[in-house]
């Protein structure tokens, strides 16, 4: 029975998944044939794999992402979170940008909450470092570092500008990598027009605790891409951790120490915590345990993909690795969220579920303009590309993978002005605290006190 006028799709998260799924169940619904609630925090879908050239500046923060409400006009896009579910009553509760929570009844439920910065309890962290899943991050970042520049440029204590101009990155894969490439590249084009700073004089550090970075793009590209990197004059620590950050103070577990005012932490993704609160069935990890249908095991009405999900990779079992998973990323997040919205649809009308089999396409990743490494799976061969004509390849991957042709178009032209014009090195940092300035002009003048021995003799005086 439903628990609904007519019976609610309700989608929480309206990342890649949540706007794909949604999108598709809206498409090949029929007219009044449920209602589609998409519940996220934001108003917008992210486009992550676009945040490290947001935070270079390549591309307007705003072009990276794509609004909700826009894109979705025929859903009811709720601004909240989702925090409890209780699967009894088939209700969830929101808790909304501002108000009291409330409940919500639904029929079909699709998890798409994506994941989270994975963190380790390293002394210094939760103050000194800075993530990279966010819009919010990327931006911060650009103008953080392009402040470090104007920092060092207005000092001569030597101690400052060194921890101004040294930036550590933890973590090598594709949100590092791509990260450190890009603002690296930013860095340098900025620096000319520092007079007291010069490339010379920055130290970018990337740290991973595995033996490789980028290894979602093989062992040779992974290679290649340090090499890449080092000869540009990153430093790479590999097989080393951060043991701990307190103020700024780095100290790696192969014994190096450096003083940094910028520690950008990307050392890889977990579940979304919250789920542990919907009372889902979890894999070991944290993600949501579903079948190759993408329905949650256990349920008919509850489906979950994406970052969030543990889905069994049926390509990579066919081809005879049993256990495989299908890997966190937009490839998969893409596929299975169209894949996940017929199936939402058939089990409304009572038709059989489908299975999700996709098989790994390769993967591009930029590393700053005009640099980049890719690989191509065609079949049993693997191409591999790296500098210019991987970075095409990475641009014209990307640009095309963008949802929607306003920001398709608004992502190329940004890309073609960049062609023409030069980069963006202005540090709009001052953007986090709007109203300082105009709080100083605006707020009442203080009374002078008079002296208080004044006071005593005009009151004896009287
Ligand atoms: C810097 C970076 C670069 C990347 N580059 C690549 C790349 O080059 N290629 C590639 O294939 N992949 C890349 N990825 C990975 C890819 O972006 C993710 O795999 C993909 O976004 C996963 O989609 P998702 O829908 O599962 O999660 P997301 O897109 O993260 O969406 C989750 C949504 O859930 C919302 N949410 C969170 N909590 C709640 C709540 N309580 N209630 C309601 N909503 C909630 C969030 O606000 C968010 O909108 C990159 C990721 C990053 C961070």
């Amino acid at each position: 029975m439903s628990t609904t006028e007519r019976p609610r799709i309700l989608v929480v998260g309206g990342g890649y998944v949540g706007l794909y799924a949604a999108r598709r169940i809206l498409k090949k619904m029929r007219y009044g044939e449920a209602t589609v609630t998409v519940v996220d925090p934001r108003s917008y879908m992210t486009y992550q794999p676009f945040l490290p050239e947001a935070a270079a500046g390549n591309i307007s923060p705003r072009h990276v992402v794509v609004p909700l409400r826009r894109v979705l006009p025929k859903a009811e896009v709720l601004t909240g979170r989702v925090t409890t579910i209780d699967q009894d009553r088939k209700v969830a509760t929101i808790s909304p940008l501002v108000g009291e929570a409330y409940e919500l009844p639904f029929d079909y439920l699709v998890v798409a909450l994506g994941a989270v910065s994975r963190t380790f309890p390293i002394p210094g962290l939760a103050e000194q470092g800075i993530g990279m899943k966010g819009i919010e991050e990327a931006i911060g970042l650009r103008n953080h570092v392009l402040e470090q520049l104007d920092k060092a440029d207005s000092t001569t204590d030597e101690d400052i500008r060194r921890k101004a101009l040294t930036f550590v990155f933890v973590g090598g894969g594709f949100a590092g990598a791509e990260t450190i490439g890009e603002v690296e590249d930013m860095a340098r084009d900025a620096a000319k027009y520092y007079k007291n700073v010069s490339r010379e004089d920055m130290r970018f550090i990337l740290v991973d605790a595995a033996d490789k970075i980028l290894p979602e793009v093989g062992p040779k590209l992974g290679k290649y891409g340090k090499e890449h990197l080092e000869g540009r004059g990153v430093e790479v620590y590999l097989s080393t951790s951060m043991d701990s950050c307190v103020d700024g103070h780095v100290v790696l577990k192969n014994g190096l120490e450096v003083d940094s005012n910028t520690i950008v932490w990307t050392a890889g993704v977990k579940p979304n915590p919250v789920l542990s609160r919907y009372g889902l069935p979890l894999g070991p990890r944290g993600h949501v345990d579903c079948a190759p249908t993408l329905q949650v095991q256990g349920t008919d009405y509850i489906w979950a993909a994406g970052d969030n999900a543990q889905v069994p990779d049926l390509a990579a079992r066919k081809a005879g690795n049993e256990n495989a998973w299908c890997p966190p990323n937009a490839q998969h997040a893409l596929r299975q969220a169209r894949v996940l919205g017929d199936n939402v649809l058939s089990g409304m009308r009572g038709f059989p579920q489908k299975g999700y089999a996709h098989a790994n396409k390769g993967a591009v990743a930029g590393l700053g303009l005009h640099k980049g490494v890719a690989m191509i799976v065609m079949g049993k061969m693997k191409i591999k590309l790296k500098g210019r004509l991987a970075w095409y390849m990475h641009r014209g991957y990307h640009g095309l993978a963008m949802p929607t042709w306003n920001r398709k178009i608004r992502v190329f032209a940004d890309w073609t002005l960049g062609m023409f014009l030069k980069r963006e090195v202005v540090s709009l940092g001052a953007i986090e605290t709007p109203r300082e300035e105009f709080y100083e002009a605006a707020k009442p003048a203080p009374v002078a006190s008079a002296p208080k021995e004044k006071t005593e003799q005009k009151a004896k005086a009287s």
